[in-house]
């Protein structure tokens, strides 16, 4: 058996998983509960939040995420890529700076625009 807390809504409810009857999921309120603890104990996965360098824009860094949850076993791989990478301002949001980052299947994309600097 697996306890985990579900991280989908404020409840937290604390979840049980048990790894040898087909990751059954008990201690759940609703479905997304099901679901998360049978995804986090099978193969758990994460949205990756970060910035990357900005050139040439009203601000440095330009805040960045996944546009979906990648493996999390990719996500060390994803934020070591993040280091080399600087985007040119102007930057609009929802702009992909990395498509299928890390060969997960995501694409990395601006959150916030960023105009260039004058
Ligand atoms: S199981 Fe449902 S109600 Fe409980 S924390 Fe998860 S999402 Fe919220």
């Amino acid at each position: 058996m697996k306890e985990l807390i579900c991280i989908c809504c404020p409840q937290g409810c604390h979840l049980m998983v048990d790894e040898e009857n087909d990751y059954a999921v008990t201690g759940n309120s609703c479905e997304r509960g099901a679901e998360y603890g049978r995804t986090e104990s099978m193969a758990p996965v994460r949205v990756l939040t970060s910035t990357v360098a900005c050139d040439g824009g009203q601000i440095l860094r330009c805040p960045v995420k996944t546009n979906g949850a990648i493996p999390k076993e990719k996500i060390w791989e994803a934020e070591s890529l993040l280091q080399k990478v600087s985007v040119k301002a102007p930057v609009h949001i929802g702009q992909v700076i990395l498509a299928d980052i890390a060969d997960s299947g995501a694409d990395l994309i601006a959150t916030k625009s960023v105009e260039a600097a004058d």
